[in-house]
């Protein structure tokens, strides 16, 4: 790997400061999904390392969350300057282990950034509450704490903007992490562990561990010390995380997976929704929890949409992330191909018409090449699951009544797409949608002071904003009487 600064491309755990091997020298190979090629390899940490790992966290809690939130503040920022200036090769590293597009991932560094500036000045508004009191002569009040070690377990899709929007709003509430990032990309984690020493993050304080998901988690799952877990992932992983922890009662926040609806009413130009609706499905080859998963238009302009629609994904280039003028990577590995050919099948074999998506043009094993579905009904799969590849699946409606219904018969609630410019339309819409976020007329909706995060099976809690601090943050009431 050809790297501007090579002291980034770490190839060991961080715990307590240290760069860390397995103690009993286990070790799993990390592989490049455009092409195959071993990228490097990272160790599979024993149980002992891991309880090492929450001891070290918890000794640096002391003087962590003793530290004025300004002074916090510096240390974050310092990261956030180091993030920024290193773009570049946090920027290879992604593609070179995530596959996606190189621009994609430069955007992602910039996203992945933007979350330690917000909650580095955050950090310094997490303000109590003075409470009018009901107790003769009393004081009543709120002050808020840090939880304590946090252990942040991030998924493949989006490896250090994930790993930013939790650890930024953790560390400036005054608690440690411990991230665990997915096997399939450590390495953008491990590059940011690099830059938080040399931002002057005291050992202890943002720790990386590397093992077998299942066994590790259940060990920090199960350890009492652990006040909180924050995961990104799928919801079957999600279900398996809360059961884990209910016996030491953690605070839980649960980015799950979406399966978004894209609705496009009968006042729009079909190009213009058309290129918005390829934009919102393709977004790192579809590997995205926002993907435009299930685009339900209006029966009167359905036609002209699915001729534009499939006229701009046509333009679509898929090929190596590393290449230029690349618009999908690869998925990730095998298994998430073959789970996308067995959807099309599924919903080909139900009645869905193929309109476009030609595998043999596919430039190697890992890659999909993007396809279009339309008449896809809610009994096939590409309705029900989240596909987490580039299909998309496009249905007519007759009117709002039916186009609600639709878009909610789902037991997923993360985000929604409307675009219509009829005012009425928006508002009942946007009203009657069980998303936590809908995005009207603008594929774009996230960032960092916005809550995100889902309802129904998408998950619990809010990331970004100032709602997502508190995820970190307990609150304490106090009632200071007459004396
Ligand atoms: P995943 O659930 O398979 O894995 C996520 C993390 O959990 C990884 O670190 C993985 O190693 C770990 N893990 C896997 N099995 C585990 C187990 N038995 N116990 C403990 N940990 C385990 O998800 P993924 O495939 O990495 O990511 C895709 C999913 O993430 C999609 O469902 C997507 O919608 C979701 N996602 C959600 C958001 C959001 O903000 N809501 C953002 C990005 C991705």
């Amino acid at each position: 790997m050809k790297l501007g600064d090579p002291r980034l491309f770490r190839q060991y755990a961080y715990i307590g400061g240290k760069w860390t091997s397995g103690d009993e020298g286990r070790e799993e190979a990390v592989v490049n999904p455009a092409n195959g090629e071993v990228i490097g390899h990272i160790p599979l940490l024993e149980s002992r390392q891991i309880s090492a790992c929450v001891d070290a966290a918890e000794d640096a809690f002391a003087n962590w969350r003793a530290l004025r939130a300004d002074e916090r503040a510096e240390r974050l920022l310092a990261w956030y300057d180091l993030i920024q200036q290193h773009r570049e090769d946090l920027a290879t590293i992604m593609t070179l282990e995530q596959g996606k597009p190189l621009p994609d991932s430069r955007g992602e560094v910039e996203y992945g950034a933007s979350f330690v500036r917000w909650f580095a000045e955050e950090g310094k508004r997490t303000y109590g509450e003075t409470i009018p009191s009901h107790i003769p002569n009393a004081a009543l009040g709120t002050i808020k704490e840090p939880v304590g070690i946090a252990l942040l377990v991030t998924p493949w899709n989006f490896p250090l903007a994930m790993i930013t929007r939790k650890a930024a709003a953790a560390l400036a509430a005054g608690c440690p992490v411990i991230v665990k990032p997915a096997h399939e990309t450590p390495f953008s984690a491990l590059a940011l562990a690099e830059l938080a020493e040399r931002a002057g993050i005291p050992a202890g304080i943002f720790n990386v561990v590397l093992g077998e998901s299942a066994p590790l988690s259940r060990q920090l799952c199960d350890d009492d010390r652990i006040k909180a877990v924050s995961f990104t992932g799928s919801t079957r992983v999600g279900r398996i995380l809360i059961e884990q922890c209910a016996h030491t009662v953690k605070r839980m926040s649960m980015e799950l997976g979406g399966n978004a609806p894209f609705i496009v009413g009968p006042d729009m130009d079909p190009r213009e929704a058309a290129l918005a609706a390829v934009a919102a499905k393709f977004q790192t080859a579809g590997q995205d929890c926002l993907a435009a998963n299930r685009i339900l238009v209006h029966e009167s302009i359905h036609d002209e949409f699915v001729a534009h629609f499939a006229e701009r994904m046509a333009a679509l280039t898929v090929g190596d992330g590393m290449e230029s003028e690349v618009d999908l990577g690869p998925l990730i590995h095998r298994r998430a191909v073959e789970g996308a050919l067995s959807i099309v099948d599924d919903a080909v074999s139900r009645g869905a018409t193929l309109v476009a998506g030609d595998q043999s043009d596919a430039p190697g094993e890992n890659f999909f090449m993007p396809v279009l579905l339309t008449g896809v009904t809610s009994q096939m799969k590409v309705w029900r699951e989240e596909n987490f590849a580039p299909v998309a699946g496009i249905t007519a409606y007759r009117d709002d009544d039916e186009v609600i219904a639709m878009a909610n018969d789902t037991e997923y609630g993360l985000a929604a797409y409307i675009y219509t410019h009829d005012i009425r339309r928006i508002w009942k819409l946007m009203r009657a949608l069980d998303f936590g976020m809908v995005s009207v007329n603008s594929v774009k909706m996230t960032g960092p002071p916005v809550p995100f995060g889902g309802v129904k099976q998408s998950g619990l809690g809010r990331e970004g904003g100032a709602m997502g601090i508190d995820e970190y943050l307990s609150t304490k009431y106090y009632c200071l009487g007459a004396m």
